[in-house]
């Protein structure tokens, strides 16, 4: 096969993911000559919106209409889609407000100009079309998808540990800023690959990176519920990023018995 055919979009969201891609700085070229690069309005100024894609990234959430339009054309185009950072994967911070009706959002921000203005629930895009791998984080680690486009060239795609940001903080030997200082960080319900960065600085994890699989969320809770965090700071905290994922499960704890237990003093 020769050059994949590539187009990398953007629905409603900061960039940040395309960003990300352009920070590559020392590999830009290597990807520009490994990929028939057709779509990317962020970075070339001639751009092909016709033609079959063997791979599509798209990064941000379906908050319009025209972002439901732009997403389904491109899914209808490319063989491999792949949603890149935490909007296009869990709706991240535009859908940190999602229990809030719209119309009460647009008179709140656009006031008489509200009735001009689409906005939809902010969803991410297996809400809407199939998708073929997705790679979070805000924005997405630059190593994760230098590996992630190697992979696709390989006809291949890449198995990243599914473990929690805490393991990564343990390999770093941090202190934990939870047990040791109270703090609410949600590293053992977040997705790794970051490298533990913001403990690593003395910043609890904010969970950027989206919930790991299989979170132990009742045990988390009673253990920042030990450190007499309130409810709603940890709720506050853990909705940042991935609302939609992690709000259900975090509510249903809302009758644990008791305060700490065993995990927070293992922990
Ligand atoms: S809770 Fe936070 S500080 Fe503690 S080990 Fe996990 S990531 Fe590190
Ligand atoms: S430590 Fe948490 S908030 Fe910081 S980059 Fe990693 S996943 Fe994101």
């Amino acid at each position: 096969m020769g050059k994949p055919r590539v187009g990398i979009y953007g629905l409603t969201s900061c960039a940040g993911d395309q960003l990300a891609i352009l920070n590559c700085e020392d590999e830009l070229i290597e990807l520009a000559s490994a990929l028939d690069i057709r779509s990317w309005v962020m970075a070339q100024s001639k751009n092909d919106e016709t033609s079959e894609l063997e791979i599509a990234f798209v990064e941000g959430v379906i908050g319009t209409e025209r972002d439901l339009e732009t997403l389904q054309a491109v899914r209808d185009r490319a063989k491999v889609l792949i949603g890149i950072g935490t909007c296009a994967v869990w709706g991240g911070v535009a859908a940190m407000k999602n229990n809030l009706p719209r119309e009460r959002m647009r008179e709140l921000v656009y006031g008489e100009k509200a009735e001009h203005i689409d906005i939809r629930k902010a969803l991410p895009l297996k809400a809407a079309v199939d998708v073929d791998y997705e790679l979070p984080g805000c924005p997405v680690e630059k190593d994760q998808f230098l590996t992630l486009v190697g992979s696709l060239l390989h006809g291949d795609l890449p198995e990243f540990p599914q473990t929690p940001v805490c393991s990564e903080c343990k390999m770093n030997e941090n202190e934990c800023l939870l047990v040791h200082r109270g703090e609410v960080c949600c590293g053992a319900l977040t997705m790794a690959g970051c490298g533990a960065r913001c403990p690593s600085l003395n910043i609890p994890c904010a969970g950027c990176h989206g919930p790991v699989e299989e979170a132990y969320y009742d045990a988390n809770f009673r253990a920042l519920q030990a450190h007499n965090l309130s409810k709603d700071d940890i709720i506050q905290k853990m909705g940042i990023f991935s609302s939609p994922a992690w709000m259900p499960k975090v509510l249903v704890t809302d009758d644990l018995p008791g305060k700490g237990g065993d995990y927070a003093e293992t922990h």
